[in-house]
């Protein structure tokens, strides 16, 4: 359970409120952003390293900032991707003038919201690179090794990485090794009991008793596969075993090895783990170089660990020896910073809105109409939170019904005092709220959703039919390029699909604009439940493809419940 909580809907805020005044040593909180840069940045003639993800894994990413390690971190709600607008503000004012590299574990919502974030820096001259890692073996195939989830090989690849920065290498160089680190870099894990959400009454998923689940997630996905307990010699066999089967054909056997805990798992239950696996290593033939035995990557209060290897040629290794000196993770000592501080990072100023230009008397009705229809889906989020929670949980992470009302929460906020705008100004209004306050993979997709019908709508006409059909089909096709889901990938784009065309069909025929978009609505919920047999090709859920057939993609399932709100709204 997890047991101190306030409103869980401010946990990460109180985390980082609590970060703050324990290690205001390590770090400095980037004002009015949910992340740090480490109190001596930014520096000038450094890469900067920025690294982040969802809250629920400390460590990473509050605990590894400081010399030797990361300029800087930014953090999402519990497991749930942090916004582009977070990553953005993060990392603009933790880079220096040499360049930044947004690190992060493989994952969709953060692939999406990291590389948002990256146009806004580069357009704003910072030369900015990604590096994701894809380091457990359980979750994709070798052939498909891009398509791997990021868990606690991770911060070996930062720590390397964070090590190159600091020795002066410029951005290229600092982005070839970190992308040497992320090959070399394999893990396994076992889970033995889920994690629970703050204020939520049950983990994410059970373990049986007498068995354990290979192949863990990091969110509270369950495991690829359930076995039977056993010794801890023997689980020591079946993760070293697991991760040397991929052992590349160079490695000389000289390895970063850490075996990292889940947050309800003992270090000393770790330290009887390790015993066997260095034992196991060794007789391998693998010189295990600096093992760290501990906490970096959690999972909440999930009972579990992982192995993780980094295998390490002259360049890595020395890297991963050198000095740090974080809040969870320190080694050697660090000489003073031959880096020079700047006086501010860069500023995120040129971010504030464009105010809206005066609107027309009918696009003023059409945002009445839109404002209402908003405040309706958030209470329709509401009501069905916990049935797309826990569809979300089969083969997910238990955050979509959550992550929708976060999102729906802050665009009725704010579009609530916003009176007298144009339909345009207040659908962008509550699409970028949407996107930066529910993070994830539904909150950038739908807030891009959102702001880009904004767009297309102008301040100005009436809305027809024809023009909601034309808005409709640019924010889909905003969505495919921004994810790039196919038909049949199990997203919510199986629902929007069917629906636009059965609406473009209606008006096409003749139907008047409310009635075809119920009709179009109703074919979404039905294209919704028609995603249960299919087999997730994207997002969170992929690795646990088997598991999710049967279920409807939540995605897909809350866009039916929300298409159909609308529904009811243009038809009142
Ligand atoms: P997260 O995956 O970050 O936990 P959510 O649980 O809120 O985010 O949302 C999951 C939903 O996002 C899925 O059910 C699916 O409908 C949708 N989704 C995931 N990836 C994509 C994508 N690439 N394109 C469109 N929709 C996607
Ligand atoms: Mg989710």
């Amino acid at each position: 359970m997890t047991r101190v909580y306030n409103d869980p809907t401010n946990f990460r805020e109180e985390i980082i409120i609590g970060f703050a005044a324990a290690y205001g040593r390590y770090v400095r909180r980037v004002e009015g952003a949910s992340g740090f840069t480490r109190l001596s940045g930014p520096l000038a003639g450094k890469v900067s390293i920025v690294v982040g993800g969802g809250s629920g894994h400390y460590p990473s990413y509050a605990g590894i900032v400081g010399p030797g390690l990361a300029d800087g971190c930014v953090l999402g709600d519990v497991f749930t991707s942090p916004s582009a607008e977070q990553v953005y503000r993060v990392a603009a004012a933790s880079a220096g003038n040499d360049g930044v590299i947004l690190a992060f574990g493989n994952y969709a919502g953060d692939r999406l919201n990291f590389a948002a974030a990256q146009e806004r820096l580069i357009a704003d001259g910072i030369d900015t690179r990604i590096v994701y890692v894809t380091d457990d073996i359980a979750s994709a195939s070798p052939e498909e090794r891009d398509s791997r989830r990021g868990i606690a090989g991770t911060v070996a690849v930062y720590k390397i990485g964070g090590a190159a920065a600091e020795t002066g290498l410029n951005l290229d160089e600092v982005e070839r090794i970190m992308a040497k680190a992320k090959d070399a870099s394999f893990s396994f894990g076992v889970g033995f009991a889920g994690c629970t959400l703050p204020g939520q009454s049950s983990p994410l998923f059970d373990v049986e008793a007498g068995r354990m689940e290979l192949g863990l997630g990091i969110h509270g996905e369950p495991g690829i596969k359930t076995v039977d307990w056993m010794p801890a010699t023997e689980l020591a066999k079946t993760l070293v075993d697991a991760v040397l089967a991929e052992r590349p054909a160079g490695a000389d056997g000289r390895a970063a090895v850490v075996v990292n805990g889940l947050g309800a798992t003992k270090y000393e239950e770790l330290f009887v783990l390790f015993g066997a696996i260095s034992d196991q290593l060794l007789a391998e033939g693998v010189t295990l170089v600096l093992p760290e035995v501990g906490e970096l990557v959690t999972s909440l209060d999930m009972a579990g660990c992982s192995l993780s290897i980094t295998w390490l040629d002259d360049e890595l290794e020395k890297l991963w020896c050198d000095p740090v000196d974080t809040a969870a993770f320190r080694r050697g000592a660090v000489s003073v910073s031959s880096f020079e501080t700047l006086a501010t990072g860069h500023s995120t100023a040129g971010a504030e809105k464009v105010a809206a230009g005066p609107a027309s008397a009918v696009s003023i009705a059409a945002a009445d109409v839109a404002r209402i229809a908003i405040e309706k889906m958030t209470a329709s989020m509401v009501e069905n939170e916990q049935l797309l929670g826990d569809m979300d949980a089969v083969a997910g992470d238990g955050d979509h019904g959550i992550g929708m009302v976060r999102g729906f929460r802050a665009a009725s906020d704010a579009i609530g005092n916003v009176t007298d705008v144009g339909v345009s100004a207040l659908l962008r209004e509550a699409g970028d709220a949407f996107g930066d306050k529910a993070g994830g993979t539904s909150g950038i997709l739908w807030g891009i959703l959102l702001s880009t019908l904004g767009d297309e709508l102008g301040d100005n006409d009436e809305v027809h039919g024809a023009d909601l059909a034309r808005a409709v089909r640019r924010a889909i096709n905003a969505l495919q390029t921004v994810g790039k889901a196919q038909p049949g990938d199990k997203t919510m784009l199986d629902a929007l699909w069917p629906f636009i065309d059965t609406f473009d069909a209606g008006l096409a025929s003749g139907t008047a604009t409310a009635q075809a978009w119920s009709d179009a609505a109703a074919v979404a919920v039905t294209a919704a439940l028609d995603t249960a047999p299919m087999s997730p090709k994207i997002g969170r859920a992929r690795p646990l493809a088997e598991r999710s057939v049967g279920t409807p993609d939540p995605g897909a399932t809350s866009m039916g419940l929300l298409l159909t709100v609308v529904a009811e709204v243009l038809n009142a």
